[in-house]
């Protein structure tokens, strides 16, 4: 790697040239199957003609306008994800962590315009991952990320993840809103049960405060639905997305329905090129085809095959994997060794690209538009890599 990157990542030695569908290859030929999808972003695998026609289309109108002029594709993108959710109001931003900036912001603001000025702090839970802005990091918690810093941004309090008694008790009058990722990604695929978003909208409600879902990584059809939340029947006040939405292009948006949006006046936010006219043509084209009902079921059916696999594979080297988790495409397995030593198993050995997250679980976040024969040779991979790591465990003691 460069020594003028500033060393904050520790990437993989190969260097991919191209990629097709859930095939990346490298600059040598070699090719390598790819269940990681860049951290759930390239949700319609690469070169999808459908996305590629429209960044090529827009690319050659205009690429960059700024808010202070009407974009109407714009607006459009806004009427679809409105239309197709709890939200009235959409604010574009170019990443998830941005994304939440602005749903930190919107439900602040929201409390002060009704005259709750005590009310600013937010309730995030443990395991969490918002981004890594000052602020974000801060609703994420994670010590490991907050180190060296400088003081920690204030105004957030962390509960236990399902644990709603702590969360009545942790909810004072300065609480203005509860921020949760309705499945934690990088947390290690934890899903938040049911049950649990229930009682946090109910509490919610009970209290005036506001209720923020961060789907970065669960929504735009992760799950087979298009927005994680959409199986539970649990409506948030604002949500958040980015990863999935641009299918690779950086874009995020923020959410929000009418009265919880409308305390943002103007100049109370912006961005340079927050939904600028490339961003949100590409989003607007990856949307075409993710909230299509079939392409959705299609999901749910492939989440069964690629769940099975991960299933059998714990049953043949429980030694290795303690547990299978996660829901439709969004997948993950418990190891007993660091995620990152699967990984490269994987990686080397299988030439399958998966990602590592906390609490010892590997991510399985393949494209959305997987084939059945890529799950099949997803499961053929990942049996023969553990298979390996199980014989050289054997050798090591
Ligand atoms: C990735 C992620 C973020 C941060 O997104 P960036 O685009 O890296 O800023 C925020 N929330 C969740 C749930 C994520 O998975």
């Amino acid at each position: 790697m460069s020594g003028a990157l500033l060393p904050v990542f520790q990437p993989a030695p190969m260097v991919f040239e191209h990629g097709e569908g859930a095939w990346l290859t490298t600059t040598d030929g070699e090719r390598y199957l790819d269940f990681g999808a860049g951290i759930a972003v390239n949700a319609l695998g690469y070169s999808h003609p459908h996305i590629m026609s429209a960044l090529e289309r827009q690319g050659r109108k205009l690429w960059h306008l700024s808010n202070v002029y009407r974009i109407p594709e714009g607006e459009r993108l806004a009427e679809r994800l409105t239309a197709a959710s709890f939200a009235d109001l959409v604010s574009f931003a170019n990443s998830g962590a941005e994304a939440n900036e602005c749903a930190i912001k919107v439900a602040r603001r929201y409390q002060h315009t009704r005259g709750q000025l005590e009310r600013w702090r937010i309730i995030t839970f443990k395991g969490a991952f918002h981004g890594r802005t000052l602020a974000t990091m801060a609703a994420s918690g994670n010590s490991k990320y907050l180190e060296g810093f400088g003081p920690v941004v204030d105004g957030f309090d962390q509960c236990p993840l399902g644990d709603i008694n702590a969360v009545r008790e942790k909810a004072g009058r300065e609480t203005a809103a509860i921020m949760i990722e309705p499945i934690q990604g990088e947390g290690g695929v934890r899903v938040a049960c049911p049950t649990f978003l229930r009682q946090l909208r109910d509490f919610c409600d009970e209290l005036g405060l506001l209720l923020i879902f961060d789907e970065v990584q669960c929504g735009m059809g992760r799950t087979g639905h298009l927005f994680a939340h959409q199986e539970i029947g649990v409506a948030p006040d604002i949500m958040t997305l980015a990863k999935g939405l641009g299918g690779g292009f950086p874009v995020g948006a923020c959410l929000a329905t009418e009265s919880a949006g409308s305390a943002m006046t103007p100049g109370a936010h912006g961005s340079t090129f927050g939904g600028n006219p490339l961003a949100v043509a590409v989003a607007n084209s990856v949307l075409d085809i993710v909230e299509d009902e079939a392409f959705l079921a299609e999901i749910r059916r492939k989440s069964i095959l690629a769940h099975a696999a991960l299933v059998s594979a714990a049953q043949q080297f429980p030694e290795l994997i303690a547990d299978v988790r996660g829901h439709g495409l969004m997948l993950g397995v418990r190891t007993a060794l660091p995620a990152q030593r699967i990984v490269e198993v994987l990686r080397i050995h299988g030439k399958v690209l998966t990602i590592p997250a906390s609490d010892n679980v590997v991510r399985i976040l393949p494209p959305l538009t997987v084939t059945d024969e890529e799950i099949r040779l997803f499961s053929e991979r990942f049996h023969l890599s553990l298979r390996q790591l199980a014989v050289s465990a054997v050798k090591e003691t």
